[in-house]
Formats: structure tokens, sequence, C-alpha cells
């Protein structure tokens, strides 16, 4: 068992006597409040703290990290507050915890969220400062450590978890030595009868092997010293958790396995160019297994690990693996990340200085020792933040967003009322815009406002579907009110004309008939479909009171069955690639006057009982339309629509002239439905096509195509309609 006295021991190593008392004052705090607390095993749960902050400090992490280890489980596990924490042991310390913290209150969702990658990616995403990792690490090596007192099934989640996540965490961060005990450990509990077996057959043959392997470390000791290199050399047992996986991947007996042990060549220098010279002196010892070479310091690891492998044959025809590496990169390949945060003696001066500075200079320091540490970090920030972004309910559950979601998303995730009336957000309790892009980690709470309204431009904030989806259905919603409230005042305008007050109107016996036989709910849907312009004032008015004159009656039947005709011809052309302000079910046309064309700027009008007709920004016709009935609208183009426009093409008459203008327009794909030529006296010729085209990119590269014939003089865009003769359609 630690005692704190062993980890101030420790500590005094490398810190100076302030650092000493605030790890004191930390145990002292920790030691309050987990004051009656006690662990399965029966101890005071104090015992687990000291052990964390032990495992820290013999990695020698500054000593914020170590007051972490100390106070790791006070928020969680007692009535302390981080507010506490932080004016106690100031804001360093209380990131951390607050970091553990959360991290220790996930909430797993779904079984699908248990999955060891979501897991793992979500701890690393969360761990903005590699200390709360590191902590994390210790905490987990400590409980492993301690596993025996957990239910069977309890132990075995437990277990299978430190082997999925948390070594791999380790091996990620290049933490070696914590990685092979956390795998061990895990090995114990999920298969102690192989463990145990394993155990018992490496301990027979523990003499033989120690023999053997102080032998094959004279030797080659002896051979590097031969040729002027200095280093020592090591030979390890291999640890079980490998054995066992070599046993299983390769379905060898444990009799097969001979290479328990492994050696490694530690060389003084911290010249790459000795690791290279040590291999090939044992190389020359022993015969090299072909295949088995690998350059990890010219092509290092993910997690940044150099290191020479190979494996030789050795003097009894057995295989060897050794590794070899300067000091430097075996420090790395035990400490891994951890090495950037391991004391650097004489750096006092800057221990007053902000903690984010001086980590960021350390890490720009050890850029120049571990040459890719910044190459490392970006790898390691990419794989660890992928696409997603992790944030926090202020209970503390955890919602997963795409990378650029807003507080937007964020309260439609809640509640479709929450999103509706939400006005802001308070992120980390600062309050944001709703434009903030929530970042990993956040605690996020909404602001609602009752009977605040989304708006279009939330459109713009929004990632999630769920969020885009319920903004427009709301917008589709409010638009029909509008509808409802356009189409009132087009009818009553209309009967006002006939002396009629709108309240007698509705109640009329033959309204409610009309709407009925149109098979409408109720007289608003009615109102919809006069401000939507699917049918005119004029139209209903006569069929109420007249039954409809007889004129009047044809005259409408007539506009209605070439309604009806172009209805599914209008639908198929035009209305899929226009979007009015979210509504799905408006009639919408283009003006004849100057067929607008995918990227063109456009303007919607609403006209009487004819839909929304759709122009050019630029049309002249605008200028002089009753501003109120002009309304935004949008392109919504699908694969595939085709859109009219009328050229004139001015060129100089020659013969195979038109073969040349329609191979250029059939080379874009583009289909022409009509042509016309004019010639003139003076030799100039005029062609007027009218063509399907995609949009207006496409007319442009058509245009500059053109242009290029030598007997072309100028191409036109027609604003006027060519075809007013063929059939006179509404649609031109
Ligand atoms: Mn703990």
């Amino acid at each position: 068992m630690i005692r704190i006295t062993d980890i101030l021991e420790e500590a005094q190593k490398y810190m100076t006597d302030s650092e000493l008392e605030a790890i004191e004052k930390a145990y002292i705090f920790s030691a309050s409040v987990h004051q009656g607390q006690v662990r399965l095993s029966g101890e005071p749960y104090l015992n687990h703290p000291l052990e964390v902050a032990g495992i820290l400090v013999s990695m020698k992490l500054d000593v914020a990290t170590i007051i972490t280890g100390l106070l790791h489980d006070t928020v969680e596990d007692t009535l302390t507050t981080i507010d506490q924490i932080e004016s106690t042991f100031g804001k360093d310390v209380a990131f951390l915890v607050d970091g553990l913290t959360k991290i220790s209150r996930i909430v797993f969702a779904s079984r699908l969220e248990q999955q060891a990658d979501y897991f793992r990616k979500m701890i690393l995403a969360m761990s903005s400062d590699i200390r709360i990792l590191m902590v994390r690490l210790a905490d987990r090596l400590h409980n492993m450590r301690t596993l025996e007192y957990h239910r069977p099934e309890r132990k075995i989640f437990i277990a299978r978890e430190t082997l999925e996540v948390y070594a791999a965490l380790a091996t990620r961060l290049g933490i070696n030595w914590i990685k092979t005990e956390l795998e061990d450990l895990a090995f114990k509990h999920l298969d102690p009868e192989a463990y145990n077996d394993l155990i018992e057959r490496v301990a027979m043959k523990k003499a033989e092997r120690e023999y053997y392997t102080e032998e094959i470390r004279d030797i080659i000791q002896q051979k590097i010293h031969e040729f002027g290199l200095e280093g020592t050399v090591k030979g390890r047992a291999k640890h079980f958790y490998s054995i066992y996986k070599k046993m299983r991947e390769q379905h060898l007996n444990f009799d097969e396995v001979y290479d328990l042990t492994a050696f490694r060549i530690i060389l003084d220098s911290d010249k790459e160019k000795e690791c290279y010279e040590a291999l090939s002196v044992v190389h020359a010892l022993w015969k090299p297994v072909p295949g088995r070479f690998k350059d990890y310091i010219a092509m290092p690891k993910a997690n940044n690990y150099r290191s020479l492998h190979t494996t030789v044959i050795g003097p009894y025809g057995e295989r060897v693996e050794i590794q070899i590496r300067t000091s430097e990169m075996d420090e790395w390949a035990e400490y891994g990340i951890a090495a950037h945060w391991r004391y650097k003696e004489g750096d006092v001066s800057s221990l007053e200085e902000d903690r984010q500075i001086q980590q960021l200079r350390e890490l720009l320091e050890s850029q120049k020792e571990y040459k890719d540490a910044r190459e490392f970090m970006k790898n390691l920030k990419l794989a660890l933040y992928p696409d997603e972004v992790y944030v926090f309910t202020p209970r503390g559950d955890v919602k997963s967003f795409p990378k650029g979601a807003t507080p937007i998303d964020f309260a439609y995730s809640i509640h479709t009322d929450v999103g509706h009336s939400c006005v802001g957000a308070k992120v980390n309790r600062n309050i944001v815009s709703l434009k903030y892009q929530l970042k990993n980690g956040d605690t996020v709470e909404i602001l609602t406002h009752h009977g605040h309204k989304p708006s279009t431009d939330w459109l713009k904030y929004a990632v999630t579907s769920r969020a885009v989806s319920k903004i427009k259905q709301w917008i589709k919603t409010e638009e029909r009110e509008r509808s409802i409230s356009l189409g009132r005042d087009i009818i009553e305008r209309e009967l006002k004309k006939r002396r009629i007050s709108l309240n007698r109107f509705v109640k009329e016996p033959a309204l409610k008939e009309l709407i009925e036989s149109q098979s409408l709910g109720d007289v608003d849907d009615l109102l919809a479909q006069i401000g939507y312009g699917k049918t005119s004032a004029q139209y209903v008015i006569n069929n109420v009171y007249e039954g409809g004159t007889k004129e009047s009656r044809e005259a409408e039947k007539d506009k209605e069955g070439f309604f009806e005709k172009i209805k599914g011809h209008l639908t198929k052309t035009s209305h899929a690639g226009i979007s009015v302000r979210g509504i799905d079910d408006v009639l919408v046309r283009f003006a004849k006057c100057c067929c607008p064309l995918p990227g063109d700027e456009i303007v919607g009008y609403i006209t009487r009982g004819r839909g929304v007709t759709v122009h050019l920004a630029s049309c002249p016709q605008v200028q002089s339309m009753d501003p109120e009935r002009i309304i935004e609208v949008r392109w919504e183009v699908d694969k595939g629509q085709t859109y009219p426009v009328n050229i004139k093409i001015n060129c100089i008459d020659k013969k195979g002239l038109l073969a040349e203008l329609s191979n250029v327009i059939s080379k874009l794909g583009i289909n022409v439905s009509h042509a016309d030529v004019s010639t003139f006296p003076d030799e100039r010729a005029t062609f007027e096509f009218r063509l399907s085209v995609n949009d207006l990119a496409q007319y442009k590269r058509l245009v500059s195509e053109l242009k290029k014939l030598n007997n072309v003089l100028s191409v036109e865009r027609q604003r006027e309609p060519v075809l007013e003769k063929t059939d006179g359609s509404l649609l031109s």
C-alpha cells in the first residue's frame, strides 16, 4: 500500500517545495472528502487516488497531473464541486478534474454505442488535454490491479473494455509499459485457465531461459563493443498476453513458441546511424530471417514509435527477436506521449506561467527532439476527432453531432418545441450565438423563449437532417398560413366589388358544397388554394352565387380543362426546378418573356389564379409589377431537368453552316425543339433556335463553342419569345 510520503519522496526528486506543498494539500483535501468511503476490497477509498497518483509520479508527470490523480474521483463520488476545486487548486487542476468527471459520466444510450471504437474515439475526443488521458489510464490500471473484488460479470465487462479501449489507447499514445500491464491483467480475468497455464509453463523453464538470455546478451554486447558502439543490451521476457496472442494467431503449442524473450539494443548515442551499424553487426553475427526486418526509424509508426526490428537465427537454430534503438527512442517507446509532459530540469521559471503556454512550448521543443512530433499530434487529432463532435447536456449525457453542428441542432435533438423556441445557448456557461459551432467536450444548455419562432436563416446553420426537416416543416406550415391570409385578401377584394362581406360569404351553403366537391377540408384550404394560385377567386364566387353563369362556367371549365392539361406538363418540366420559400405544392411556371435558366437570378410573382410565375430578376416586366406580390424563389434543380432558352445567331451565310451549328449543339447534348432561319441580301443569315438546356453554365458553354465557329458573328439570348405563333401555350 502506497502512502503520501512515498509519493512526496518520488516527487521531491523533480519538484519544487511549493509543488510538494500543493500535492500535500490535495492529499488532505482528498482524504477529508473521501472520508468514510470504502472500496469493494474493504480498504479505505483514499487508497485508490493515492495509488493513481503513485503511478503518475512514477512517470514523472507534472504537479497538476499528480494533484489531479489525488482528486480525480472527488467531484464524481463526493459532494465536492468543480468551483471548489478551482478556488482551492486553480484553473488547470479544475480543468483536468472536470475532464475526468465528464469521461466517467459518459452514459451509453444504446448497445451500438458501446462499441469499443466509438468509446475509444469519444474518450480521446474529450481529452482536450492529454493529461486527462494519463490520469484516466492510471485510474484504470489501478482498478485492473484490484479487479478481483468485483462480481464475475462485471469483471469480464471491465476486462474486455480494458483490452479493447484502454490498452488500445495506451498503444496509440505509445505508452508501452501501461499497455502490456493492462493486457496481462485483462487476459488474467478473461481467460484465467489459459493465463495460469501459461504462467506455469513459463515458470518451469525459468532457469533455463535465464541462462540462455544471459548468454545471448553477452554475445551481442561484446560484438557491438568490438565495433566501437556504446550501449546496453537487455533481454526481456515477453508479456503473457503477447505470447498467448501469438499461440492463438499462429496455432502454436507453448513448446513451439521459441522466442519468449526479446532482446533490445539501446545505444548511448542519439545518432540514427549507429542503429544501422548495430544492425549490420547483428546480421553479420547471425543470419537474418528474410522478411522480418522492419525499419521504424525511416518510417515511424503512427504513434511515433521509432526502432529497428529484426529476427535472426540464433546459436541453437532458434529465432531471436532483436530491437535496436537509441535511448531517446527508447524513452519514447516506454512513455510515449507522456514523455512530453515529463519534468524537465531547469524549467522553474516557467512554473508561474500559464500552463497552456508551457504545454505548447514543450510540444514545440519536443518537435525538435522527435522530428515528427507535430505531425504525430496532427495525425492523432485527425484520427481522434473524426467527423463527429461530442458534447454534453447540462446533466452530463453525451450527444454526438456531425462536425459543424450548432446549438440549433442540439436544441432540435432534445425536442421539436425546444428547437422552435430556441433563442440562444450557453456553452460552458457562456452565452453563444446560434451560429456557434459545437466543440468536443462543450456543455450545452439551450435558452428558449416561449412563442419564439424559427427563421429561414436557421437553415444555414443547422446541419442535422432532423433540425433541417423540422425547420422546413415549420416554414411550410407558416407559409400555408400566409397563403390563407393572401387568399382571404384576394377573395375579399373580389367580394367587395359585389358588395358582399366575407363573413356572409363563408356561411353560404353553396360554398360548403364547393369545398366538398373539390375534396378540400375547410374554408382555409380553399383560401390557401386561392393564395397559392391554384384556383381563382372569381371562379369560387361565381360558383357560389350563380352556380356559375353559363358563360363563366364554361370559361372556367375551359380554363380548368386547359389548366389540368398543362398541369402535368408543368409539374414535369418546371415545378421541380424551383422552390418557393418552403412551399411544396405551389404551381410554378416560367415567364415566357424571359425564360430563366438555373443559375440566373430570379424572382417569383404571385399571379391571380395561375400560381407563381418565375421571372429573371432583371426582367423589365418585373419592374412594373405589384411589389407586394413579388416573392423570393430559389432554384432547386433535379439532375436531367431541362429548360427552354431562345437564342439568335447572326452569321455569314455559308453552305453547310446549319450542319456546323447543329453539330456543336448536339455535341453538348442539347436538344433543339425549334429552328428558324432568315437570310438577308447582304449574305448574312440569322438562325433562331429554341433549345432545352440544363442550366446557365451549359448555355454559356454553348455560346462560347458557337463563337469559335468561323462564320458566326454574334450569339444573343432572346428575351422575347420566338415561338409565340406555334401553340400560344402559357409555357411559351
Ligand atoms: Mn478512480
